[in-house]
């Protein structure tokens, strides 16, 4: 364990698991808090927004998540923004995503029918509501996705009829991860990112240029940790935050 200045905290089986705040989860960021180093909440949820993740981590007494929470959902609408300054999307995705589309400075079009004005971007969010209609509609253009098993299968659907690759942004693509240091202004060498899962947390972590460390208090046993290779091998294995945090502080007082 080095000194890092930043760490990406992703959520389920890293912070919480249901309602239940995982060992040394709340005192890990309550030190890293008091000794004024950055942290970020990281969802690869593609449905809600930072507020409604931060309600439940609010709720959970985890500290100050207001701010400092990022979605992926919320990491593409960004995305777009920043490409499209006040562009037009077609979101294939819910209600929710269209509203973080908008709250990025964006005009959603093609909801009910497609007029003839081309959107600059498609992003594709999970949407359980999909019809036919509305994937035809979307295969007019290129894409941007959330992710979530049923995105990429969404995603994956368009790219095959339409020959158009997809740019993904939740993990296992690098693009949340650095879109979160360009939030907290760290660069990956600064940067630790803590993860349960070895697909799509470490994988991530390592497209992105940051330091990995995997818990086990989620996906991932203790053997499958060991027998991980590649970018799948996170560069540090502990079983819970707590043991994660005595290193941490070890770390910082050299
Ligand atoms: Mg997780």
């Amino acid at each position: 364990m080095r000194d890092f200045r930043a760490f990406l905290l992703d959520l389920d089986g890293v912070v919480y698991r249901g309602e239940q705040v995982l060992p040394g989860a709340r005192e890990f960021v309550e030190w890293a808090d008091a000794t004024g180093r950055r942290v970020l909440y990281l969802s690869n949820n593609s449905l809600q927004s930072p507020d409604d993740v931060g309600e439940k981590l609010a709720r959970l007494g985890m500290p100050r998540p207001q701010g400092r929470v990022l979605t992926a959902g919320w990491a593409a609408a960004q995305l777009l923004g920043q490409r499209f300054p006040g562009g037009r999307v077609f979101v294939l995705g819910v209600l929710a995503v269209e509203r973080m589309v908008e709250q990025a400075g964006l005009h959603t079009v093609w909801r009910d029918a497609a007029d003839a004005d081309v959107p600059d971007a498609v992003l594709v969010g999970l949407d359980r509501s999909l019809t036919y209609e509305r994937l035809k509609r979307a295969l007019r253009l290129p894409m941007e996705d959330g992710f979530d098993p049923g995105t990429g299968a969404i995603a994956t659907a368009l790219e095959y009829a339409s020959d158009v690759r997809a740019e993904i942004v939740g993990k296992p693509a690098p693009a949340i991860i650095q879109q979160a240091m360009r939030m907290l202004g760290v660069s990956p060498a600064e940067t630790l990112l803590i993860g349960d899962g070895l697909d799509l947390d470490i994988v991530a972590g390592h497209a992105a240029g940051v330091t990995t460390a995997l818990v086990l208090t989620g996906l991932t046993s203790a053997e499958q940790a060991a027998a991980a290779e590649g970018a799948r091998k996170p560069e540090m294995i502990f079983p819970d935050m707590r043991a994660l945090l005595a290193a941490a502080q070890a770390a910082a007082t050299g």
